[in-house]
């Protein structure tokens, strides 16, 4: 390349990518896909490499991705918070090896860990208590997120020594939340986080800590910013310390002598990453000794000591056949593409959200395209570009329509909204999801009662609210396409059995605006009866930690209406549940049980209880039910098949019970 073309490209690269590490780090709000911004930042470095005369200190290569926000106090990090090298392939892990090897002498040991696709924090403690937490920013000054960080419940706010230290670690908001965050936020007429990333650091750069309190974050921690007066000599010991503190770190590392058994370590976790309840978006690779880090030492942007494998993002061509369009619960309209089946990371993907009509037009999608697909933190499809080089033109354009296609009232686009919505109480469509959504699992649970059956009675007029579902009768059920005499049978056991949920399950089947799953139990929690919390004021409710002022307004609103009175009194004629049956949280102090202030880990398949039954029950006796085995542990229940965890309980000497043993105590 010659040095003007050279130069001219460098200089488009530094624009481009400082515009892309704006949107991604700052706004939270990519706008191209990792796997490009990865693939340009790559071929900077080369440029630059090539024609050093043209690199800038204050260029992406040589940076730290984000800036800080100004309406965070501002955090100067006393260690810097750097970013890491890249390696895509095997022979860049075989190149890092040979480029420590050649630096340092003496037996080299790498430390493997997941890279957690969250964001970096640092937590400060001063005298074992919890003082200040701060994001990465611009690797020097961070912002002031302590309020935030205390919502996560993994944090301890009092470690088990009283030392004064910074560590730091990796926030990231687990699968699982991240779906039901996005469909709710899509029922909300709002536009949806990218990926599980951008939603945990959106979640954690909010003003009010509310918000980050419903959004179920969690943190895993990696590093000890200034090892100091720990005795700590390597990476492994660090992460042995911190979880002696009481810190939860991840336990899916492993300690290697060579770069070979690296590989394939790395390699098997791209197989197995679809499996993870977080997101992993590559494989950390660090060299364990102290001595030897620091011998390596670090660049400006990132340590020599260390770098990142990322897993090839799949991505997979195929053609957008049509644009569906459906109306949601709360009426918001959906466009969906229906793509030419195609298999992506496991499974064949036939259509993907399109969730509102400026994402159309910003990624400029027309009938017919030939479209690139992902999954959004391996879970969701999404149509990551179209390509116009590949178009014939006999692509349509898509419209939205200007009336719903259920009942054909006007649509309308509310303030501040992405979606448009169709506003019309009585539309069919909406009643019907409103159906679906009440008998679904995180809701009342009605096995045997899916969309195909929610959607014959609703057609037939056998269900027009929630409460007809509890009058339903053998003779009408009969009537309805596949269902048998044992079918039927089963699905009013299982409507009959509903009818004793706990009060949180009644409560998120409703379909409240703003109130998900977890809200919903917190709310049952505190009020215990649906009479009290119907009664409850807006400020009994904001009371609350995780309830901010606009799910407050709506549930009061909700309330409110004379038709929702209505509806309960018919579903308590029915004999459905109105109060929390769950455990209520018990503090150590008032609890005489066995379990009160000890922490217990839960391992391998249990039989009697479920993982999450034995938990509950194990805290409302004021247990702290923790997910990895250190020092700290005070008791290991072990169940079938049990693990590594029952293997380092053995090693580090904790009592280890049976399940039958908990019981047993459990009972008494
Ligand atoms: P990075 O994410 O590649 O690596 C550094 C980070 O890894 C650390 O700061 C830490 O947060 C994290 N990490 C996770 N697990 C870890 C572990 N076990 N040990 C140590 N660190 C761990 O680098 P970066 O500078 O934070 O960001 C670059 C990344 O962001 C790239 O993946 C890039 O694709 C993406 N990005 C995307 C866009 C876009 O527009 N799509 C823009 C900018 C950056």
């Amino acid at each position: 390349m010659d040095v003007k073309l050279a130069e001219s490209r460098i200089k488009e690269l530094q624009n481009l990518l400082n515009q892309y590490n704006y949107e991604y780090h700052v706004l939270d709000k990519p706008s191209v896909p990792d796997a490009e911004y990865d693939q340009l930042l790559k071929e900077l470095v080369a440029l630059e490499e090539q024609f050093p005369a043209f690199k800038t200190t204050d260029s992406p290569t040589q940076r730290v991705g984000g800036a800080v926000l100004d309406a965070f106090k501002k955090v100067e990090h006393r260690t810097p918070m750097l970013s890491l090298g890249n390696a895509f392939n095997e022979t860049d892990l075989k190149d890092f090896d040979r480029r420590v090897r050649q630096s340092v002498g003496g037996d080299i040991a790498y430390v493997c860990e997941l890279k957690i696709d969250g964001l970096a924090v640092s937590l400060r403690y001063e005298n074992g208590l919890f003082i200040q937490g701060a994001t990465r920013g611009d690797g020097t000054i961070g912002e002031d997120i302590t309020a935030n960080l205390k919502t996560i419940k993994s944090i301890p706010l009092r470690l088990s020594e009283a030392v004064t230290i910074e560590v730091r670690g990796e926030a990231f908001m687990p699968k699982k939340s991240f779906e039901a965050l996005n469909a709710m936020k899509e029922e909300n007429g709002e536009e949806p986080f990218a990926n599980p990333r951008n939603a945990a650091a959106g979640s954690l750069r909010q003003l009010d800590p509310k918000i980050a309190a419903s959004r179920n974050l969690d943190l895993f921690l990696y590093s000890i910013a200034d090892v100091g007066a720990t005795g700590v000599t390597s990476h492994s010991q660090g992460l042995d310390y911190l979880e002696k503190l009481g810190f939860k770190t991840n336990q899916e590392r492993r300690r290697f002598t060579t770069i070979e058994e690296v590989i394939e370590f790395v390699q098997g976790w791209t197989e197995k990453r679809p499996h993870l309840p977080y997101e992993i978006d590559g494989m950390v690779i660090k060299v364990d000794s102290l001595d030897q880090q620091e011998e390596l030492g670090t660049t400006a942007k990132s340590p020599r000591w260390a770098i990142a494998y990322k897993f090839p993002a799949e991505e997979v061509v195929t053609i957008l056949k049509d644009i569906e369009l459906s109306v949601g619960r709360t009426g918001v309209i959906t466009p969906t593409a229906i793509l030419e089946p195609v298999r992506v990371a496991g499974t064949t993907v036939q259509r993907a959200s399109l969730h509102n009509e400026d994402l159309i037009r910003e990624k400029d999608i027309k009938i017919g395209d030939y479209v690139v697909i992902k999954k959004a933190g391996d879970i969701i499809p999404e149509v990551v570009n179209v390509l116009p080089e590949r178009r014939t033109g006999e692509e349509k354009d898509f419209h939205m329509p200007t009336h719903c296609p259920e009942c054909e009232s006007e649509l309308v686009r509310l303030e501040e909204e992405v979606a448009l919505r169709c506003i019309n109480p009585k539309c069919p469509a909406q009643i019907r999801e409103g159906l679906i959504h009440f008998v679904s699992r995180d809701a009342m649970n009605i096995d045997g009662l899916g969309e195909k059956v929610i959607s014959q009675l609703f057609q037939e007029k056998l269900i027009e609210d929630v409460a007809d579902i509890f009058k339903l009768t053998k003779e009408q059920l009969l009537g309805l396409e596949r269902m048998g005499e044992k079918s039927v049978t089963n699905l009013l056991t299982a409507i009959e059995a509903s009818k004793q949920n706990s009060l949180e399950k009644l409560l998120f089947g409703l379909g409240i605006r703003h109130v998900g799953a977890k809200a919903a139990k917190t709310l049952a929690q505190q009020f215990e009866t649906m009479n009290r919390l119907s009664q409850a004021t807006r400020d009994e409710l904001t009371a609350i930690n995780e309830i901010g002022e606009k799910m407050a307004d709506s549930i009061f609103t909700y309330f409110e209406n004379e038709e929702v009175h209505e509806l309960l009194e018919e579903l308590v004629e029915a004999g459905v549940n109105m109060e929390y049956k769950g455990p209520k949280p018990v503090s150590v102090a008032d609890s005489d049980s066995f379990f009160a202030g000890k922490t217990v880990v839960l391992t391998g398949k249990l039989e009697q209880l479920s993982r999450n039954e034995a938990k509950d029950r194990l805290e409302a006796l004021g247990a702290k039910v923790a997910g990895s085995v250190s020092k700290k542990t005070d008791l290991v229940i072990a169940g079938e098949e049990a693990g590594s965890k029952l293997t380092k309980a053995q090693e580090l000497g904790i009592e280890v019970w049976s399940e039958e043993k908990m019981l047993l105590e459990l009972e008494k």
